[in-house]
C-alpha cells in the first residue's frame, strides 16, 4: 500500500481548506440589456452604468467600424460605377 514519505506541512494542508468559505456573491442585472453583471460596477456588455452609457465595449467598436468599412464600400462602388459609365 502507498504511503506518503514526508509528512505534509500545516500550510499545505491547512491551503486545501483555504476555498472551503469561498461563495458566489451576489450578481446584479443591468438595467440597459438584463445581462448579469457585478454590483457597482459597469455592466460589461453594453457599457451602462445607472442607466448613463459610461464605456465603450468592443461590440461598440466593431459595429462602427462595419459601418465605417460599408460607407467606404458603398462610396468606392458609387465612384467607380461614375467612372465606368
Ligand atoms: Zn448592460
Amino acid at each position: 500500500m502507498p504511503v506518503p514519505k514526508r509528512k505534509r506541512s500545516r500550510a499545505r494542508r491547512d491551503s486545501r481548506f483555504a476555498n472551503k468559505f469561498i461563495k458566489v456573491k451576489a450578481l446584479a442585472t443591468c438595467k440597459n440589456c438584463n445581462q448579469p453583471h457585478m454590483p457597482h460596477t459597469v455592466c460589461k456588455s453594453c457599457g451602462h452604468y445607472k442607466g448613463i452609457k459610461v464605456l465603450t465595449t468592443k461590440n461598440d467598436r466593431t459595429s462602427k467600424r462595419l459601418e465605417i468599412r460599408q460607407a467606404e464600400k458603398s462610396a468606392r462602388s458609387s465612384s467607380g460605377q461614375e467612372s465606368a459609365e
